[in-house]
């Protein structure tokens, strides 16, 4: 009992110094010296960190967390080491689940705005974990799959926040198991750093023939390393300058390399065969996506870069226009991968749901051209399941609130500035046509886009046309998904076998769209747009030249919650005389 209560009263103690706000500061700048020994698995940090009060009340703790594979080594402020306490943090905002946090008391109180440098050391090692993916239940097999991120000797490839805390960060705890808290608590933390500098100098270390680093930061591109007969020594540099978007990460490698005007792709020696496919895929793509979207290292400056990872079924990664992949794909894969990158490189944009969201439809565009529309359709058909999932996650209060959390234009949920996205230029393409789209598409520059209007203020100019009701359901809120029925379809007997049929449409969803009607006849289709906005009714007469016999709306171009009840039998009237 006595027991008891003196751990009682020890809990109450530590939660109470310990009570902190973990999201008071921002680092502004990093400046990191870090030693990789792919062979021991290590990472060892020394360098300088300027951390920004951004609350409104002065702080006198804060908070510093790496990966729990790591340990923090010293703190100092001005030559002096300061008091601090390590503590576990259990967060899924890391590969293992947990980070080291350091609980830092600085001497004397940072004011808000106020800044503070700090001079740090932390070591440990990065190993393949992906605890955080087990604990919710996935299959250990699927898991390392997804979070491969690991120093080692086969090849050492590791991520940014949201996977591996190779750098300080600090956010309060996210959970897997609680819908997108990960996808938040990243997103929230990626907006505080958006400004901040970060500078890394990589040296590394091993046996036997040169390995090279890569990163995704400037000057980008691998660096060659210096090597005797027996080992090797490499310095690599790399700065954010500033970190934007990027989540920053490096790759360790015994590669070769194929350059290309468009294209830079890292392989291993022994994959020469594949990274040749993705060479030649490159080339065939290249027309196709200087077509729509320019010449790649044209608009942005920058190369598309593939660079192999070493597990064969790794999922693949992007940043930026850099993707990491295993090369052992079909040449179909390829092609779709490269032309997703080459988008990259060809046309950039801040907002995610145009910079991810033209890259998918990218993929499914060229899709169509090698294979017809329905292969397109097939194509985006994976991306319509993964959608209506996530719609059905974000709860019917949150869409109705007005900042509308999960509007394309500041939703954090990667279906939604993916594969929504990738659908709302499918629909646009198919309300405007091709030449108006690629018109807007050459008239869009990054640097003004500084308003969400700005994209449909463009399209509108280049078509004449009001797109407010379609920026409305589908841009600026998440109105859900449309759902389409057929209400009534009454054929009139015409001259000869021919005949008008009166269709009747109702959308049971909120977001309204222009949806293709196809009438099947004895002999053929007659295929029809109408635009039926959320729940409300739309009617159509359509002309056939032979008996009509069935009417199906939505081609699957619109996606939609519910696709059973798009189908409906035409019933003729009885012959009249
Ligand atoms: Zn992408």
């Amino acid at each position: 009992m006595k027991f008891f209560h003196v751990l009682w009263v020890l809990c109450a103690l530590s939660l109470h110094g310990y009570a902190i706000d973990r999201e008071a500061f921002t680092v502004t700048n990093y400046d990191l010296d870090i030693r990789v020994e792919p062979e021991q698995q290590r990472l060892a940090a020394r360098g300088k960190i300027i951390l920004r009060n951004r609350s409104k009340s002065p702080q006198k703790n804060l908070s510093l967390q790496i990966s729990s594979s790591l340990d923090w080594r010293s703190i100092q402020v001005d030559g002096k080491a300061v008091q601090f306490v390590s503590q576990l943090y259990t967060s899924d905002i890391d590969h293992t689940g947990a980070l080291s946090e350091a609980i830092v008391t600085i001497p004397g109180e940072i004011p808000p705005q106020a800044t503070v440098e700090l001079e740090i050391g932390y070591e440990g090692v990065i190993t393949l974990d992906a605890a955080r993916l087990t604990r919710i239940g996935v299959p250990a097999e699927v898991a390392r799959h997804s979070d491969w991120d690991q120093i080692s000797k086969s090849g050492t490839a590791v991520r940014g926040v949201g996977y591996v805390a190779w750098y300080p960060i600090a956010t309060e705890a996210a959970n897997l198991s609680e819908g997108n808290s990960v996808f938040e608590t990243v997103a929230r933390w990626k907006a505080r750093e958006a400004e901040a500098q970060l500078k890394v100098k990589f040296k590394h270390f091993g046996e036997g023939t040169p390995a090279i680093l890569a990163c995704n930061g400037e000057p980008g591109g691998l660096r060659s390393s210096q090597g005797t007969e027996t080992s090797y020594e490499g310095v690599t540099e790399c700065a954010f300058q500033p970190l934007g978007d990027a989540v920053p990460l490096f790759t360790i490698g015994k590669y070769e390399a194929i350059d290309r005007p468009a294209i830079d792709i890292s392989y291993s020696p022994d994959h020469k065969p594949a990274a040749e496919r993705y060479a030649i895929a490159a080339q065939l793509a290249l027309p196709f996506v200087t077509e729509w979207f320019g010449t790649p290292k044209g608009r942005s400056e920058v190369k598309a870069e593939v660079i192999e990872l070493s597990d064969p079924e790794a999922a693949p990664y992007e940043s930026g226009s850099m993707l990491l992949t295993p090369l052992n794909v079909d040449s179909k894969m390829a092609q779709l991968s490269v032309v997703h990158e080459l988008t990259h490189a060809a046309f950039y944009s801040p907002q995610p749901w145009i910079y991810e969201g033209l890259a998918h439809f990218a993929q499914a565009v060229f899709r169509e051209r090698e294979g017809g529309r329905d292969a397109a359709l097939d194509f985006m058909d994976v991306h319509r399941r993964a959608v209506a999932e996530a719609e059905k996650v974000v709860s019917t209060a949150a869409r109705q609130g007005n900042d509308a959390p999960d509007s394309l234009i500041a939703t954090s949920v990667e279906e939604f500035y993916r594969s929504k996205a990738m659908y709302v230029w499918w629909m646009l393409r198919d309300m405007i046509g091709d030449s108006k789209l690629k018109q807007s598409l050459e008239a869009y520059r990054a640097e003004d886009d500084r308003k969400p209007a700005y994209m449909q203020h463009l399209l509108e100019s280049q078509t004449q046309r009001d797109l407010q009701w379609f920026f409305d359901d589908w841009v600026y809120r998440d109105r859900g998904l449309p759902d389409f029925r057929i209400v009534s379809a009454h054929p009139r007997k015409m001259m000869g076998n021919s005949y008008i049929v009166t269709v009747t449409l109702e959308n049971r969803g909120d977001a309204g769209a222009e949806v293709p009607v196809t009438l099947k006849m004895v002999d053929g289709q007659v295929i029809k747009r109408l635009e039926v906005r959320g729940k409300s009714e739309a009617t159509i007469r359509i002309e056939t030249t032979s008996t009509p016999l069935e009417l199906v709306v939505n081609d699957g171009s619109v996606p939609e919650s519910d696709r059973n009840n798009n189908v409906y039998e035409i019933e003729l009237p009885e012959k009249s005389n």
